[in-house]
């Protein structure tokens, strides 16, 4: 029997045109994505699954990283950073220490999810070798979001990253499984967490919103369609097999009916 418990902590919201969140629906009209990461209390450790945005790059994106971020001042106007905090405060909040996490799994390393990790420097990493390899050599509009101030602190020589390539369970008991869901990005993942009461799947960014994961409409900046929509339904067929709920990162509704901090799903 499990024991793991989830907490939703907002970093964030960053409004989108909802046809680029939404493949081509409602150009015009705003779509208001959360920016969430969570954290999982499992009995042997602690588990951050993605970081957010990070704040000393809205602070001075043209400093941010070896080649700074100056393309983001024009992204940045749509981001509310007042909607969350940081994961540290988060953590602050929940009575931990950033040393006190002992995984950060990453979904993927786009700017709204690896923000942070640099905060976390006692972490074990857990990410995709394929978003790794191509974080640091993206593709046309994929460059914008893949910020040298949030994925340089991973080529740290001290950085002790582990590259994934199958499903990886993070703990061996099956209670915190990543698995690859290729498609917005070329190595992106989810995971299913199990708690006591009932099983969820982080699915991450296959899609940015509900009605994109039912409809299979993504992202319209997604690396690849194909490969999105198969990982769309990756997740629905796990979700079925497992009875598991599963959450869209971005989506607003979804988001709501998670409890705020200090209260977590069990
Ligand atoms: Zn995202």
């Amino acid at each position: 029997m499990s024991t793991n418990s989830l907490y939703r902590l907002n970093t964030a919201i960053w409004t989108l045109d909802h046809s680029a969140a939404v493949q081509l629906q409602q150009p015009g009209e705003p779509y208001p994505g959360w920016c969430p990461c969570y954290l999982i209390e499992h009995p042997e450790g602690l588990v951050l699954f993605d970081t957010g945005v990070s704040r000393a790059m809205v602070d001075d994106p043209e400093s941010y990283g070896p080649n700074g971020a100056p393309h983001m001042l024009e992204l940045l106007e749509t981001l509310d950073l007042e909607a969350g905090k940081s994961p540290v405060d988060h953590l602050e909040t929940l009575g931990y220490a950033p040393e006190d996490v002992d995984y950060v799994v990453l979904s993927h390393l786009h700017v709204d999810h690896a923000g942070n990790v640099d905060a976390f420097p006692d972490a074990e990493v857990i990410v995709r070798k394929a978003e790794l390899r191509y974080a640091f050599w993206p593709d046309g509009a994929q460059r914008l979001f893949y910020l040298e101030g949030d994925i340089s602190p991973l080529r740290d020589l001290e950085a002790d990253v582990t590259a994934i390539t199958g499903e990886y369970d993070v703990f061996g008991d099956g209670s915190v499984v990543a698995f690859p869901t290729p498609g917005h990005t070329p190595g992106h993942q989810s995971l299913s967490v199990e708690l006591g009461s009932r099983d969820v799947i982080l699915a991450g960014d296959v899609a940015n919103s509900r009605v994109g994961y039912e409809e299979e409409l993504v992202a319209a900046f997604s690396w690849s369609l194909e490969d999105s929509i198969e990982s769309i339904r990756r997740v629905k067929d796990r979700a079925r097999r497992t009875g598991a709920e599963v959450i869209v990162h971005h989506d607003p509704d979804d988001q709501e009916t998670l409890p705020d901090p200090p209260a977590a799903l069990e």
